[in-house]
């Protein structure tokens, strides 16, 4: 049998993992005894509560496999490690740790590749090779924080991928890596990030999970937009704004707009203005009921064969001042990990491209795959 066909341990629901256990023939309470254990690293077969027998069924029977951690770059400036994960099928994703004061971020991705086409981006160039399972979502906290040693509190939505184009899989993610008998990570540490799919953001909206929603405005009008984000053309400003409202008249949660800044492009004064008069207008009116709106300013990483360029630091200064003076609260992002390259999609595509230049090549000591030791013990 095709291991793609055998069920997932690490993507199932506490009530999935039940049901599991009663199809083997087993009693319910092992998804108790289970899902605890899963979520922390333990692999089945390290499972001592398990009888041998049910040990050997479950490894032949159901997969569970952690991302393989291929890579692992440490920043000298502030101590972020980004790490290139590697999947049962061999396709890598990034995921970034952070350290904050108030404890640890990490930065998971979506989908291996993305569809989105964003101009400035170096995670869609060469396409959506496929969405991942909640089980690898998972795997990507569940790996770096056994290699950090650490409790991670807070998990942002930001890496590689659009999280509303794998939606089903994102959100039944959100309810693992929430769940009291799992990581338990609460949803108010939770962000997701999108390139501004507005039906996404409308069935979110139902979902009534209070995590922290941030669109990826970049530009002012729809002529600006459509010529960085393709997506403008399906969802343009005045859909996506109107499903932004509606999300905050519902659920009360204050959702954040990123804007990457590239000289030339979209970071003249002028464009601060209009941002301004764009977000007051259509998020403060009646039913945005005086949503507060705040603005995250992201100086563009330039992204080889782009041919954007970072705007320089007075033009950053000088479009945040404009927004404040209009009432809009403007937070220019720290760069973490700057030596890195830290912001996601790059790794993964050098590692590919030396993969298929060097095929025959043996593995270079230093970068060889370090599997995360194995955390055993309930
Ligand atoms: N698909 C989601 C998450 C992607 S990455 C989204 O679009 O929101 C998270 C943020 O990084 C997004 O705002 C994205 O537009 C931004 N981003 C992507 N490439 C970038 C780059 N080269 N420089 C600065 N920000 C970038």
């Amino acid at each position: 049998m095709s291991t793609q066909t055998l069920p997932d341990l690490l993507s199932l629901t506490p009530g999935e993992l039940e049901e599991l256990m009663l199809a083997l023939g087993e009693p319910k309470y092992r998804a108790a005894q289970m899902f605890p254990q899963l979520h922390r690293g333990v692999l089945p077969g390290q499972m001592s509560c398990l009888g041998k027998s049910l040990r050997q069924r479950l490894g032949r029977e159901t997969v569970c496999r952690l991302p393989r951690i291929e890579r692992r770059l440490v920043s000298r400036i502030d101590g972020t490690v980004k790490y290139l994960l590697s999947l049962a099928d061999g396709n890598c994703v990034e995921s970034v740790l952070m350290q904050y004061e108030h404890g640890k971020t990490i930065c998971v991705s979506s989908q291996v590749g993305c569809r989105m086409g964003c101009r400035f981006c170096a995670s869609t160039i060469g396409g959506l090779v496929r969405n991942l399972t909640p089980g690898e979502l998972l795997g990507q906290v569940i790996a770096v924080g056994q290699d950090c040693g650490d409790r991670i509190s807070n998990i942002v939505l930001m890496g590689i991928g659009e999280p509303l184009d794998n939606y089903e899989n994102v959100i039944k993610f959100l309810r693992l890596v929430n769940h009291p008998a799992g990581l338990n990570i609460g949803y108010r540490h939770i962000s997701l990030s999108t390139c501004g799919l507005a039906d996404g953001i409308d069935r979110l909206r139902e979902e009534n999970l209070p995590i922290t929603l941030s669109v990826s405005l970049h530009a002012p009008d729809d002529q600006a937009r459509s010529a960085i984000m393709p997506v403008n053309r399906r969802y343009g400003i005045d859909r996506l704004l109107a499903s932004c409202r509606v999300y905050f008249a519902a659920t009360g949660r204050r959702i954040s707009f990123e804007y990457t800044l590239i000289a030339g492009k979209n970071d003249s004064v002028a464009q601060a203005q209009k941002l301004a008069r764009l977000l007051v207008s259509r998020l403060r009116g009646r039913e945005g009921h005086g949503m507060p709106i705040h603005v995250n300013l992201i100086p563009v990483n330039e992204v080889a064969g782009t041919g954007f360029v970072h705007a320089g630091r007075e033009a950053v200064r000088r479009f945040a001042a404009e927004l404040e003076a209009r009432g809009i609260r403007a937070t220019v992002r720290r760069t973490l990990g700057a030596d890195i390259n830290a912001s996601c999609g790059q790794l993964r595509r050098e590692f590919a491209a030396q993969q298929t230049a060097e095929p025959e090549d043996p593995k270079d000591p230093s970068a060889a795959p370090q599997p995360a030791p194995p955390v055993t013990g309930a």
